[in-house]
């Protein structure tokens, strides 16, 4: 699985289509400061998802949306699309070429596509769950987090170091499962008790 596109339009200060190839090997982007460089890694966040305006240095979403500048008025929409190359199916979908988009409008009329078709938020969270991928996940390290993350508590630590390993998905199915069983306990007792009143 390979990032092979972002295209970027309207959001944050992308206020025109703008459309970047990732070739194969390593990508650096370089540029002065405030030129955009974080908006690009938060685009990619966002089209995966993120749900935090604060997280994305805003404090609604529709902050994301370009806001207008000296030159350009405030757009009303933020769209953002990451194409994968998934030819190695490391995303669980028979598609060799991914396509995830996202679309914000002012009014709040906001969604997400998977190849153009529209798609809720929990499929694009299913698409990434356990590939590292996911809008929580260390695949993105932004500023101060690698700090935040030796300071942290050996506890969290390894909660990190278990959602890298891929583990999560595990411990997620069994508190379901956990959860299942004390269910259906607790309705066997109420039955054991019926069973006992009319016996
Ligand atoms: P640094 O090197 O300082 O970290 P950077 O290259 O990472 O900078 P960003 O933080 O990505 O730069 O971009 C900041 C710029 O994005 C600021 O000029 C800010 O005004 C602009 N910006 C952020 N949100 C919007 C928005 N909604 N509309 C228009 N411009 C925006």
């Amino acid at each position: 699985m390979r990032l092979k596109s972002l295209e970027i339009n309207g959001f944050k200060s992308f206020a025109d289509k703008t459309v970047i190839d990732f070739m194969p090997g390593m990508t650096g982007i370089v540029g002065p400061n405030g030129s955009g460089k974080s908006n690009i890694i938060e685009a990619i966040r966002w089209v995966m998802g993120e749900q935090s305006a604060k997280g994305l240095r805003g404090s609604t979403m529709s902050d994301v949306i370009f806001g207008g500048s000296k030159n350009r008025r405030a757009l009303g929409r933020a769209m953002v699309t990451m194409t994968i190359d998934n030819s190695d199916h490391f995303l669980h979908t028979d598609f060799d070429e991914v396509q995830v988009s996202r679309r914000l409008y002012r009014d709040g009329q906001a969604e997400y596509l998977i190849n153009g078709v529209k798609s809720r938020l929990k499929d694009i969270t299913d698409l990434f769950v356990d590939t590292g991928l996911g809008r929580e996940s260390f695949s993105i390290i932004n500023q101060g987090k690698v700090e935040e993350i030796f300071n942290a508590k050996a506890e969290d630590r390894r909660a990190i170091i278990e959602d890298v390993a891929g583990v999560f998905k595990y411990k997620q199915n069994k508190l379901k499962s956990q959860n299942e069983l004390a269910q259906t306990q607790e309705n066997l007792a109420r039955l054991l008790d019926i069973v006992k009143e009319i016996s």
